[in-house]
């Protein structure tokens, strides 16, 4: 069978067959891929005038539902992807990480995107700078989508995830991809490909796939495009030397092999409940995928007191690991996805023995749990130790990305943190500790060199997810030799797929661009209350002045009594008068707040479901018994929900007193019926 790829609108078949795929257990090809013929340019162009215009249409909820969409239609097809994944090598709990992984971090981005984000096509970062003294020149970032086309060139360890963790931001932001899988496992995402081009959900042009090779697709990118890479650092160097990324500043987001280390605290004992979670959690590292994941625990770092037991530890759990055909009973490693692989991991396995001694020798041949050693890729766990290893930096640059660890003894936290940073940069790094000092000192030492540190301890542990899981809500990515990159963490991976742009110019234009009013606006006059508006109906800039209330001694006194609040400020003239700020008696600011809801709500049954929160409440000025207040209430925002007969509506709330001076400032949320 050929792959195809997805270009232009059309599924492509090349005319040759190409290299071919083969089953990781038993060695037989199961494809050929190739991607003679494609018209890479053509693609981009594609890409660029069919898919992004689409897109680029759409607001964040529209895109939000999409992906949500988008993942329900993979849902469907999940047995079908697990059969082709056990072909990969893969067990079941193996592709659980790549497909269910892989579909829920559309779900989180969903999910995220209608929560986090405007329903609208573009991004408001920040707030607004007041750029001049009168407040008719100021500022403010937006965010949005690039131009142009995100070229995904994804590894071979996830071939569904790897796809969709890139995918979610990427579709969210408003931009159009192509995918390129590695092609050892191109076929397992070739089928999810197809699912989602099948849903109809996605618009024309928003995705194509390259399974084979890019051929001189660099050559045709733009300013406008962008290239993330997952894989090695030789090839992320290589192709780095394009003329796109160095004279057309192409952005070049990388995410490499990292040694990962994990860190067993100095507070910990072998009776410890933190030494058997850190055991387990090694054990699992070096097997999960047969240890051919970016996170997958390299460095063992260990109190040398501890390093004997560590060791028995890991060798008896080791040695309870079935490596196997995935397809066949009580198989708990698969192979790795190649014979190449499997090549490749052994060599780097004897890079490490010149400079470490053998715990478990996991390289030499061996009885296949329902497999044939010779046809398929597998592979047993690898146990080495370095007893000097703040002297060896060979440990700490050498990858075997496989089943294969080095355990490293150090002495102090200060080591443990030096022998952790010695990696150049990792993706993650996990600390069994119950010490809070012990997690502080670690946080600081090795925070620079780390995309993200996992601390785990009794507590955490039962419903923790792991070291090596990385999660759409936090940042994948790490600096140094891991790259450099940061592909998920909730909304900030969507926006490397947007541009930031600083608008500056008067209220009304920064009102226009945000969609929100911003304080100097023109204001809306109106022909009835906003309470009697229905979401459609209001308009942003719709404000209501108040008529006047005057608050006063008697009013303080009964709020006290009637709340409980009776504080000094309130209650005692004497007390109230030595404090610095007030110099008086003043009422409550929630008093205020009453008082105002009770200037501006028009309390008949209407439009106004509810009154879901309050944000951003500052107390400007003090308000004394005999001061008068009114309020002027303005439309700041509206924010349509998908699928839902309700909206929500900010308003922006200003209180002032008899000299036009601010007291309070707050911003008020209400859900208000969209249709009546
Ligand atoms: P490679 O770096 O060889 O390949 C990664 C991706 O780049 C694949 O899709 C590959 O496609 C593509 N690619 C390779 N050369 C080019 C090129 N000249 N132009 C365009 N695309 C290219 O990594 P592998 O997948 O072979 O894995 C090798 C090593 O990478 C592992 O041993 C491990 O060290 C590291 N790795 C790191 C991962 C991480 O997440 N940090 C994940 C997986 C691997 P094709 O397959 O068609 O060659």
């Amino acid at each position: 069978m050929k792959l195809q790829s997805y270009a232009l609108g059309e599924w492509y078949t090349p005319p040759l067959d190409g290299s071919p795929i083969k089953d990781a257990s038993t060695g037989e090809t199961i494809a050929t891929v190739s991607s003679d013929g494609l018209d890479f340019k053509a693609m981009l162009e594609y890409g660029r005038t069919v898919g992004a215009p689409a897109l680029r249409k759409m607001t964040f909820h529209e895109r939000a539902i999409m992906l949500k969409n988008v993942g329900l239609a993979l849902t469907k097809a999940k047995d079908e992807l697990y059969e082709l994944s056990y072909q990969t090598g893969a067990t079941k709990s193996d592709t659980w990480v790549d497909v269910d992984g892989g579909i829920s971090t559309f779900f989180v981005y969903s999910s995220k995107g209608r929560r986090e984000m405007p329903n609208q096509p573009w991004y408001v970062d920040g707030d607004v700078e007041q750029l001049s003294r009168g407040g008719t020149f100021l500022g403010q970032h937006i965010m949005v989508p690039r131009r142009g086309v995100a070229v995904h060139i994804d590894a071979f360890n996830f071939p569904v995830w790897g796809m969709m963790e890139k995918l979610a931001p990427t579709l969210l932001a408003g931009m159009p991809a192509i995918v390129k899988p590695a092609s050892s496992t191109a076929h397992l995402t070739e089928k999810a490909f197809k699912y989602m081009i099948d849903s109809g959900v996605l618009p024309e042009g928003a995705i194509q796939l390259i399974c084979g090779r890019t051929g001189d697709l660099f050559d045709h990118l733009t300013c406008q495009d962008v290239v993330t890479f997952t894989g090695s650092a030789s090839t992320a160097h290589y192709l780095q030397k394009h003329p796109a990324f160095t004279e057309k500043a192409v952005p070049f987001v990388a995410e490499c092999d990292s040694l990962n280390a994990s860190i067993l605290g100095l507070d910990v004992t072998k009776d410890s409940p933190e030494f058997d979670l850190f055991i387990k959690e090694v054990v699992r590292e070096m097997t999960a995928k047969a240890g051919q994941k970016c996170t997958a625990i390299r460095r063992t770092i260990v109190p040398r007191n501890l390093v004997a037991d560590v060791k028995d530890a890991l060798i008896a759990r080791l040695g309870k690991t079935t490596v196997g055909d995935p397809r066949a009973e009580g198989v708990r490693m698969g192979p790795l996805a190649s014979l190449d692989q499997r090549e490749e991991v052994i060599n780097r396995i004897n890079d490490l023995k010149e400079y470490c001694d053998v715990v478990l020798d996991g390289t030499t041949e061996f009885d296949v749990s329902g497999g044939d050693y010779k046809a398929g890729a597998f592979l047993k766990p690898t146990l080495l130790y370095c007893d000097a290893p703040l002297e060896t930096p060979e440990v700490h640059s050498i990858e075997a990305f496989g089943p294969a660890s080095t355990i490293m003894p150090y002495d102090t936290t200060e080591d443990a943190i030096t022998l952790a940073n010695m990696g150049e940069g990792s993706l993650v790094a996990s600390l069994f500790t119950y010490d809070p000092e012990i997690v502080s000192d670690v946080v600081m030492g090795i925070g620079a060199y780390h995309g993200r540190l996992v601390v785990l301890d009794r507590t955490s542990a039962g419903e923790s997810t792991g070291h090596g899981s990385p999660l759409p809500h936090m940042k994948h990515g790490g600096p140094g030799r891991a790259g450099g990159g940061e592909e998920q963490g909730g909304i900030r991976a969507v926006k490397h797929y947007m541009q930031r742009i600083a608008i500056q110019g008067s209220p009304d234009v920064l009102t226009k661009v945000t969609n929100k009013w911003v304080s100097g606006s023109k204001e809306l006059e109106m022909d009835a209350h906003p309470f009697r508006k229905t979401f459609d109906e209001i308009k942003i800039g719709d404000t209501l002045h108040t008529k006047e209330r005057t608050v006063t001694l008697e009013d303080v006194e009964h709020f006290a009594n009637f709340t409980g609040d009776t504080f000094y400020a309130h209650m005692d003239e004497e007390a109230a008068a030595a404090n610095p700020i007030f110099g008086a008696r003043v009422a409550h600011g929630y008093l205020l707040l009453s008082f105002a809801a009770g200037l501006f709500v028009d309390p008949a049954p209407g439009p106004v479901l509810a009154n879901v929160g309050l944000e951003g409440l500052k107390f400007t000025k003090p308000v004394y018994p005999g001061d008068t207040i009114k309020v002027r209430l303005v439309c700041k925002q509206r924010t349509a929900r998908m699928n839902e007969d309700f909206g929500e509506v900010r308003w922006d709330v200003t209180v002032t007193n008899q000299d036009g001076d601010e007291c309070a400032n707050y911003e008020l949320l209400t859900h208000n019926t969209r249709v009546q």
